[in-house]
């Protein structure tokens, strides 16, 4: 019962994880645990493996060694449309690039990311993330009718619609000028501590490190 007590504190937890590229070397990354509503910094150069790692614990790739649980799930045990389900679930992911549908408006974009996780289409709570978000007179837009900066956090309204446990975002102010960049980090901060989410951003720049408790430093 004692260990069941201690395990359910973390929301993630990635044990002797390794990974290998075809023809490449392999990247090996310590171990990584984070109790709720933490918020941890991945930190590291362009190359050092942020993404890789980013990836593993989204799930997106398999690990050479060790395992990745999210909510007491390992990941390893999940495939095909049961991972699909359980990460649209349980987890958002913000890319480098907000990888939006273009034939799609703002709000059609979020509508999709609800659906594919299997709820209901809250029409309410988009109006209301984006208005947050200060997106609301833009929700009919489609992707290009946007600046960076209004991408950028339409993909942070698709990533948190669902409330997940585990908000994953990879360089998300990679393409941002500085004052973008510290609004973009500013809201992921007050909008995962709202919903209770856990927060892991992984970045190159070394100014964020500033912002955050806890960081985990990649070497190259
Ligand atoms: P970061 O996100 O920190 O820039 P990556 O995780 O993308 O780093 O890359 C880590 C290492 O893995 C780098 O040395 C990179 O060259 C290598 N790598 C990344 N993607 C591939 C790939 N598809 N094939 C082979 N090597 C790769
Ligand atoms: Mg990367």
């Amino acid at each position: 019962m004692q260990e069941r007590y201690v395990m359910s504190d973390f929301v993630l937890k990635t044990a002797n994880l390794s990974y290998a590229y075809p023809g490449g070397s392999t990247l090996v990354f310590k171990d990584l645990q984070l109790k709720k509503q933490e918020h941890t910094l991945v930190l590291g150069d362009s190359g050092s493996g942020k993404s890789t790692l980013l990836n593993l614990i989204g799930g997106f790739s398999y690990p050479h060694t060790g395992q990745v649980e999210v909510n007491n799930q390992v990941l390893d045990e999940l495939s095909g449309t049961s991972l699909d389900r359980y990460r649209a679930q349980n987890l958002g992911f913000i890319f480098q690039e907000a990888h939006l549908l273009r034939n799609l408006t703002i709000s059609e974009n979020i509508q999709l990311a609800q659906s594919l996780a299997g709820l209901a289409v809250d029409q309410p709570s988009i109006n209301d993330i984006l208005r947050k978000l200060q997106l609301d007179n833009f929700s009919s837009r489609r992707p290009n009718q946007l600046s960076r900066g209004q991408i950028q956090r339409a993909a942070v309204a698709r990533a948190l619609i669902n409330k997940p446990t585990l908000l994953i975002a990879d360089e998300p102010t990679a393409s941002l000028d500085d004052k973008n960049t510290f609004l973009v980090i500013d809201l992921l901060k007050e909008l995962a501590d709202q919903q209770g989410s856990t927060l892991l951003i992984s970045t190159h720049d070394k100014r964020l490190k500033d912002q955050f408790n806890n960081s985990y430093i990649l070497e190259a």
